[in-house]
């Protein structure tokens, strides 16, 4: 059997969060047996994404869901649904979109590195606002015959930039446009599952990586049946833009099993568990000279989720001899590698991915790099 450590690849703590670069989340035990089943015989594809969309939009009590190969394929299958719908000729032509409705409306605050999957289905961006306000007759101002859609990623909603989702739906819809919702890491609280759909959203994208914790290779789109048809027109396996963006039968029962146990999961326990970890290591660090510590929520955009408790540790270079980014590298070069991150004030401390007992390893290591200086 192949295993990491014949390869020479290195086990990580995970103090970060569902990081793609660190593999996402780890898999239930009984996802993996799902897969493992699915994996004994052949079925259709096609029958198999219908059903386990089925299945799943009635476990939410949502109108229609589509498994996809990630979040970032659900954006860009998105945007070919928006050009192409279900026509099989403009279907074939995509990425190629010029003289389509092709172009999606977004606020500039709300651009972000995901949404390349966009352009890469043959959208073109058409930015409004900017890093201090965006008004709703901007948008309005904004739509012309060439909108396929509007662009919203939850993680900019904070921003003070941000038009609020309702006013945008509110818009969006009087002008008979959809709304395409990135809310791929808006795990927990659960309840975000169905929030932005119940405020009206056409398309919400989630990752399967992350805290739902199938298959990392797999996302979840939920929204309105008749766009979801038009997105798996776009999809694997049909011959189209959403050919690449391959998914195989495992990921899918995967993904569909860990939503599954994933409704069904207590989630005030698995808070509690966090909230242990974190005070743990609070409570353990608190005193070393050199740190101070804050234990609480994140209230700045883009630390997400934010539902996850943290520690904010402001690191004091002139006490300990090095700053808060080097210590998360003598971190991440320690044996095992813990990973934690930094922002622009502090080095950030997430219990969301660590597993059982490894925040006692995690205070262990920052012993040990302390001690050595
Ligand atoms: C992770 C992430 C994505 C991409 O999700 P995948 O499932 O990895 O494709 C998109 N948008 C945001 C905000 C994310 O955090």
């Amino acid at each position: 059997m192949v295993t990491y450590n014949k390869l020479g690849v290195k086990k990580i703590i995970n103090a970060a969060g569902t990081y793609t670069k660190y593999s996402g989340s780890l898999m239930k035990e009984e996802v993996l047996l799902a897969m493992q089943e699915a994996s004994r015989q052949f079925v259709d594809i096609d029958q198999l994404l219908s059903k386990s969309g089925q299945y799943i939009a009635d476990l939410l009590g949502v109108e229609a869901a589509l498994i996809t190969a990630g979040a970032a394929a659900g954006l860009a299958l998105s945007t070919a649904a928006c050009i192409a719908g279900d026509n099989k000729d403009l279907a074939r032509q995509l990425p190629l979109s010029e003289g389509l409705k092709n172009e999606f409306i977004v606020m500039k605050s709300h651009r972000n590195p995901y949404d390349q999957a966009v352009l890469t289905a043959g959208g073109k961006f058409v930015e409004i606002g900017n890093a201090i306000e965006t008004f709703g007759w901007e948008l309005e101002a904004a739509i012309t015959e060439k909108t396929a859609g509007i662009f919203f990623f939850v993680q900019s909603d904070l921003f003070r930039s941000s038009l609020e989702l309702d006013e945008v739906i509110e818009i969006a819809h009087r002008y008979n446009l959809p709304v395409i919702i990135d809310a791929a890491a808006e795990l927990p609280p659960k309840e975000n599952l169905t929030k932005f759909i119940k405020m009206g959203a056409d398309i919400v994208l989630f990752s399967g990586g992350k805290d739902l914790r199938g298959p990392q290779s797999s996302g979840l789109m939920l929204g309105k049946q008749e766009l979801l048809d038009k997105c798996r027109a776009n999809g694997y396996p049909n011959h189209a833009l959403g050919r690449p963006m391959k998914l195989d039968k495992e990921t899918i029962i995967g993904l569909t099993t860990a939503i599954e146990l994933y409704l069904a999961e207590d989630q005030d326990k698995r808070m509690k568990c966090w909230e242990k970890q974190a005070d743990y290591l609070y409570q353990n660090l608190k005193d070393i000279d050199g740190f101070e510590i804050e234990l609480g929520y994140p209230d700045q955009p883009l630390t997400q989720p934010a539902s996850i408790p943290r520690l904010f540790i402001s690191v004091a270079e002139e006490i300990l001899g090095f700053n808060k980014e080097e210590l998360r590298d003598k971190l991440a070069q320690s044996e095992p590698i813990v990973i934690v991150e930094s922002d622009k004030n502090n080095l950030l401390i997430n219990p969301h991915m660590l597993q059982q007992g490894e925040e006692e390893v995690v205070l262990r290591k920052i012993r040990e790099v302390l001690k050595e200086e």
